[in-house]
């Protein structure tokens, strides 16, 4: 033959930069599909030998050259049969992520698929019949094959009434679908109807074709399953499929499938859904479009917010784009007319309104126990009309620091730059960042004296607190801790939607989302370091988290009231948290961002250096940088490229490696892409068998 397959399979970026190897193409009997031409050959999913090993890969392109010579082009030993053929916009979207994350198409490409799929061991030959079977999921594949792929029921469910805004917001989204292809942000305050407006757009969209699919990305589908219900109730269980890593196994690989041959139309999901094969995809929306959960973290690190945006551009298709408090990227975006905007200014149901909140000087009512007079004196008003109280403490545990009143000492994780987590559940200190767990010293570990406390507070202790405070009273715990076993977040969700839980103590897991009517007076405590905090996000993440959970009281017919303690109340911010007023913070933090030179008005990349000890980690930092500046030097497109200094990352030591990183800034994105890619070039010529990568468009730096 005279021309090679181009596979991509899942290799780190340090072995292959480009992450695709090159085989030669096998003649295959017995086999439906034609693949005599070699573009045909694309976008299927194929089994080869890598080392000593088989790997599964995807066909990203041909060629009629190679770097490895005839002899030693080793055959794809197989072309599987149950993975529907990637569709050429597919490739596209992967080759797209691979150039943009500076990652291998392998590292993208594969981690899309179901695990299932991923691992070479799962696929079976028979020997007597010479058929390849699945050693999971043959069930499920068989099951869904069986299908007739049918356009399923579409509006089973009443619609409600929109209400005026609604009405406009949702007439105007439907006119400009077709002229109009900016992304559309919904900017509405929480409680507004957005999800009424996105899923009668929807039912516009899918009835426009008769086989066409949306994708709506949430940030977490178990925090949220009124979402899925309404989807469900609105369009029909056999239409809609969810997508994320909360699924078994089978369940997802049915559930993708189901979406990569185009029988499911409503494809609901989490950040990893945004890269499932859709043949027909005619819409997209993004709810909560500023949520950090769209970050991918491990892997390649993308935005699924991002790469939405993006998909719906390659596909010329509507993505609408929903929060109360946009991202400050996405907000600048639509205040210089690069997206549409919006509004739903009030809350749909009639007479509910945005909470009235108050601020607690903690420094004048000293808190006891963590809840001030004020604080109290509510929560027992709350429980005497039968109402529910939530208490924000994002804190898991029982208290943050361990500590020695003899000598002072703080119990640290020995793994991490962390103090132990006291939980008084299992009598441990735990490390919340590596997962560490030991049993509570008798003794101080540094002078012997058994004069050890726990101090300052978490859901635990508060939660011990309130069962003393209000005995009679039904508590409810939602945090990580809590909530670990099968069927126990929806129990307590259950109860609290019932309206028969007095206090319902939680974490940010409670902030998403949630319509419970009963729940109308909201305490929030010790968020007052987030006013401080170092990293430049860290405004913007608090107005909107707090938002999220002043957003949960008044719901219904009843008044909210939230209350805030605080021991800094004259703090610039809380004059925008208590006015709900999202776009007066946003004008001052993108003033402080313009002035500054910080996204969104430049483009930010780090990398990261993992090693055993720092020093390590920053002399490779340091050789990098060095790259980087002869880099600069040489190329004169690259003039406005800043490196910054080789530094400890602010956790340096986590898991027991010890971090080093350099940021990199540009006004220009384009110029910061060609400069990484060479720069990444220059650090794999390296062969450094140190932890390394670059994170483009970094959450935090
Ligand atoms: P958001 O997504 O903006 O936070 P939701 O879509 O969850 O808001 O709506 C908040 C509440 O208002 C829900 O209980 C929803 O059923 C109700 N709602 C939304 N639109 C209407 C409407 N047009 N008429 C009556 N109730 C509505
Ligand atoms: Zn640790």
């Amino acid at each position: 033959v005279g021309w090679v397959l181009q596979v991509a399979c899942d290799v780190p970026v340090a072995v292959s930069a480009a992450g695709v190897f090159d085989y030669a193409p096998i003649e295959l009997n017995n086999t439906p599909l034609n693949l005599a031409v070699p573009e045909a050959w694309l976008g299927h999913t194929v089994l080869v030998p890598f080392g000593k090993q088989l790997l599964v890969g995807i066909v990203m392109g041909i060629s009629t050259t190679s770097e490895v010579p005839p002899a030693k082009l080793k055959p794809i030993q197989a072309v599987l049969p149950f993975v529907p053929q990637m569709s050429g916009h597919w490739l596209d979207l992967v080759r797209f992520m691979a150039k943009y994350y500076q990652r291998g198409l392998g590292e993208v490409a594969l981690p899309a698929l179901p695990i299932a799929l991923r691992v070479a061991k799962n696929f079976v030959w028979d020997q007597t019949t010479g058929e390849m079977t699945l050693r999971t999921g043959m069930r499920t594949w068989r099951k869904w094959r069986a299908l007739p792929p049918s356009p399923a029921l579409l509006n089973v469910g009443q619609a409600l009434n929109l209400t005026h805004a609604q009405h406009v917001v949702l007439d105007d989204l439907l006119e400009r679908r077709h002229i109009d292809l900016r992304p559309q942000l919904l900017f509405g305050v929480t409680g507004s109807g957005k999800t009424e407006v996105y899923l009668q757009y929807l039912a516009h969209v899918l009835q426009d074709s008769a086989d066409g699919q949306v994708l709506i990305l949430v940030p977490e589908i178990n925090l949220t399953p009124q979402f899925a219900a309404r989807l469900n109730a609105r369009f029909g269980m056999e239409t809609v499929v969810t997508l994320h890593s909360g699924l078994n196994e089978s369940t997802r690989l049915m559930n993708w499938w189901r979406a990569a041959s185009g029988q499911a139309r409503v494809i609901l999901g989490t950040r990893l859904s945004v890269l499932a094969m859709l043949p027909n995809l005619q819409a997209i929306v993004v709810d909560e479009e500023h949520d950090s959960s769209y970050r991918q973290q491990e892997g390649v690190r993308y935005s699924a917010r991002d790469v939405a945006i993006y998909r719906a551009h390659q596909l010329n298709i509507p993505i609408v784009l929903g929060s109360a408090t946009p991202s400050l990227e996405t907000w600048h975006n639509a205040c210089t007319g690069r997206y549409g905007l919006h509004r739903l200014p009030e809350r749909a149901v009639k007479g509910a309104m945005l909470p009235e909140v108050t601020l607690v000087d903690v420094q004048k009512t000293a808190a006891q126990d963590g809840l001030s007079e004020p604080m109290r004196r509510t929560i027992t008003e709350t429980m005497v009309q039968h109402h529910t109280t939530l208490l924000f403490q994002n804190r898991r545990g029982y208290a943050p620091v361990f500590y020695c009143g003899h000598c002072g000492h703080i119990h640290d994780c020995p793994n991490c730059a962390a103090h132990f987590v006291y939980h008084s559940t299992t009598r441990h200190l735990h490390c919340h960042h590596c997962g560490q767990q030991e049993r509570v010293p008798k003794t101080c570990i540094k002078c012997g004296n058994a004069d050890m406390h726990p101090i300052g507070q978490g859901t635990q202790r508060l939660e011990e607190t309130a069962a003393r405070l209000w005995p009679k009273a039904i508590v409810r715990r939602i945090d990580a801790d809590s909530t670990r076993k099968k069927g126990e977040l929806e129990d307590a969700f259950a109860d609290i939607a019932a309206g028969v839980v007095d206090i319902v103590i939680g974490t940010q897991m409670l902030a998403k989302g949630h319509d419970w009517p009963n729940l109308n007076t909201v305490g929030v405590l010790d968020v007052d370091s987030g006013l401080f905090a170092q990293d430049y996000r860290a405004p913007e993440r608090l107005f909107a988290l707090l938002q999220q959970v002043i957003g949960r009281a008044g719901r219904g017919q009843q008044a909210g009231r939230v209350l805030i303690q605080t021991a800094f109340p004259e703090h610039p911010m809380w004059t925008q948290v208590r006015t709900h007023d999202f776009e007066t913070f946003a004008t001052s933090e993108l003033a402080v961002r313009q002035q500054l030179g910080l996204p969104p008005f430049a483009a930010h990349a780090l990398l990261q250096v993992a090693a055993p000890e720092l020093k390590q980690a920053l002399a490779f930092a340091q050789t990098a940088r060095e790259l980087a500046l002869i880099l600069i030097a040489d190329h004169l497109e690259f003039a406005h490229v800043t490196i910054n200094a080789a530094v400890p990352m602010n956790m340096m030591r986590l898991n027991r490696q010890e971090r080093a990183q350099i940021l990199i800034e540009c006004p220009s994105r384009p110029r910061l892409q060609a400069f990484l890619a060479q720069w990444q070039g220059a650090l794999v010529a390296q062969k450094s068998r140190l932890m390394w990568l670059i994170e483009v468009d970094p959450a935090e730096i």
